[in-house]
């Protein structure tokens, strides 16, 4: 059996590959979610409904905490046998492959973790904080971002609380010294991007984004001191950018998009229609534009369109950070974009994980996949792309993966496939060389002058555990004179007519299309 699955991974294709120790067993379609938020301690008292379509007659299996007390659970209505082992609930349901079945789980008790409940009084907070596999640790679901569904929210708050839900607020209703809150999602999400928070908040809006294609409401949501910084600081253009982002990617997943000050322990958090930010950094006047356009840019990558393994995260995060350099672009064109992009080379070339590739099948932990391979080395793979491509056919595949995979899930594997049919030709060997490679090329250039001729060769002389890569069209500037190579071995070799400004330096990528790195002092 080991032997067998072994041979099977070996003929795996490299960007189809799945390393989450967990996946997801029956489809949950749909969370009905009924909460109530206390005004002090931290008990919360919950009932989750779930929708399901069986993909076999296994149990289903619902993840939560140990700390909640589950006061039953039912199948259709109807008590089920059910039993716990650890973070899991495995209900029985008696249906067949095929059908669509509701659970029910009502449960009490303190959250740990997950649902993040602090202070008294004016200063109480309540905020969720999923990311990675956290919002078991409140919210009975299949915590996995295989698995996307819709939402909606019956959140029963102190009256002095505003509440933020992911999806959009239907109706607000008073009940005593308490207000229900009902938002929805109709647009199936990742369990990490479905949050509640509730605090004394003050909601600014501040213009509408996506139009014509989509017109939505853009906001900031925040402690009521900490407001005015907000949207005249790093919020100011927050609507422009869904504007900027949509003409790139094609119009925005949701129908609202708020940004809100909380106590996530990220700097930010890309909850679908309600980004959480960090509220130290917030108050500290610490958190950047950039920031806000690598989280908006998530709403479409990592939201709307989601990876079905953990261990591609990159198509989330690398793609939120080369969000965040086309925004620099559209506000400081070619030169901000390149330097940039020069900026993340830089984190990449210093980071420990240059020695481990981008889908990292070794790495178990979770948060340890957010590192520099899945933020700037990710976005190195889409900008050299679009230097493989060209600008036009890039944004076109860029748009056709949004669009096909939209409320859906993708592998490296269907990335490439879009790209490579847009670009009319197979990338395959640029992906897999990419995403599966650790490290990036690092040449000895070594050059010889005649009297009318300059020989250019370019040694790959990086660890070889890294293997050699290829960089076709690789321009070279020779004192002022541009040339290309088609970089592909351990040696390249070009011979160019001497330019008459020659003066022994050559320059790789001015246009700063490659990652790589150049090893010095080498004649
Ligand atoms: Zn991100």
């Amino acid at each position: 059996m080991l032997l067998l699955f072994s041979v099977v991974s070996l003929l795996q294709d490299p960007l189809s590959v799945r390393a989450d120790s967990v996946r997801p067993r029956h489809d949950a379609l749909s969370y009905e979610v009924a909460l109530t938020l206390p005004d002090s301690g931290s008990r919360i008292h919950a009932a989750v409904t779930t929708r399901w379509r069986l993909n076999s007659a296994e149990p289903i299996r619902i993840d939560l905490d140990t700390v909640f007390t589950v006061a039953h659970i039912t199948v259709n209505g109807r008590d089920a046998e059910w039993r716990r082992s650890g973070f899991q609930l495995y209900v029985s349901h008696g249906a067949a492959s095929g059908a669509e079945v509701s659970t029910e789980v009502v449960y009490d008790g303190a959250p740990l973790d997950g649902l993040v409940i602090r202070g008294v009084g004016e200063t109480r907070t309540i905020f969720a904080d999923n990311w990675p596999d956290r919002a078991r640790k409140w919210l009975a679901s299949q915590d996995h971002p295989g698995d996307k569904a819709t939402v909606r929210w019956t959140i029963t708050a102190p009256a002095s609380f505003t509440v933020v839900a992911t999806g959009l607020l239907s109706r607000v209703e008073t009940s005593g010294s308490n207000r229900i809150w009902h938002f929805a999602i109709e647009e199936p999400t990742p369990v990490h991007t479905m949050v509640v928070g509730a605090a004394r908040l003050a909601t600014t809006s501040v213009g509408q984004g996506g139009c014509p294609a989509r017109c939505i409401p853009v906001s900031v949501v925040s402690y009521p001191a900490d407001s005015a910084w907000a949207v005249n600081g790093p919020f100011k253009r927050s609507a422009e950018m869904v504007d900027v982002f949509t003409r790139l990617f094609g119009t925005f997943p949701y129908g609202e998009l708020r940004h809100v000050q909380t106590s996530t322990i990220f700097g930010g958090m890309e909850n679908s229609t309600a980004i959480f930010y960090s509220d130290k950094a917030w108050s500290a006047h610490n958190l950047s534009e950039g920031t806000v356009a690598h989280e908006t840019a998530h709403q479409w990558f990592g939201d709307a369109v989601s990876q079905s393994d953990w261990h591609h995260v990159w198509l989330s995060e690398g793609f939120a950070t080369y969000g965040a350099a086309l925004w620099s672009e559209y506000k400081g064109g070619t030169a901000a974009l390149r330097t940039e992009m020069e900026n993340n080379a830089r984190t990449v070339r210093a980071a420990a994980v240059r020695n481990r590739p981008i889908l990292d099948t070794a790495e178990n932990r979770l948060m340890a996949l957010l590192n520099a391979n899945s933020y700037p080395k990710g976005s190195w793979v889409l900008h050299s792309l679009r230097g493989l491509m060209g600008d036009s056919a890039f944004f076109r595949g860029l748009g056709a993966y949004y669009a096909q995979y939209r409320n859906g899930n993708a592998l490296s594997r269907d990335f490439a496939n879009v790209m490579n049919a847009t670009a009319g030709r197979s990338l395959d060997w640029y992906f897999t060389q990419a995403l599966t490679q650790p490290g990036f090329p690092i040449f000895a250039v070594h050059t010889k002058a005649r009297s009318d001729s300059v020989t250019v060769e370019l040694e790959q002389v990086q660890d070889a555990a890294w293997g050699l890569y290829r960089l076709p069209g690789l321009v070279l500037d020779l004192g002022g004179k541009r040339v290309t190579m088609d970089v592909d071995g351990k040696v390249t070799r070009g011979i160019f007519s001497k330019p008459s400004g020659w003066t022994g330096r050559v320059k790789l990528d001015p246009e700063t299309w490659w990652l790589f790195d150049v090893r010095e002092n080498q004649q």
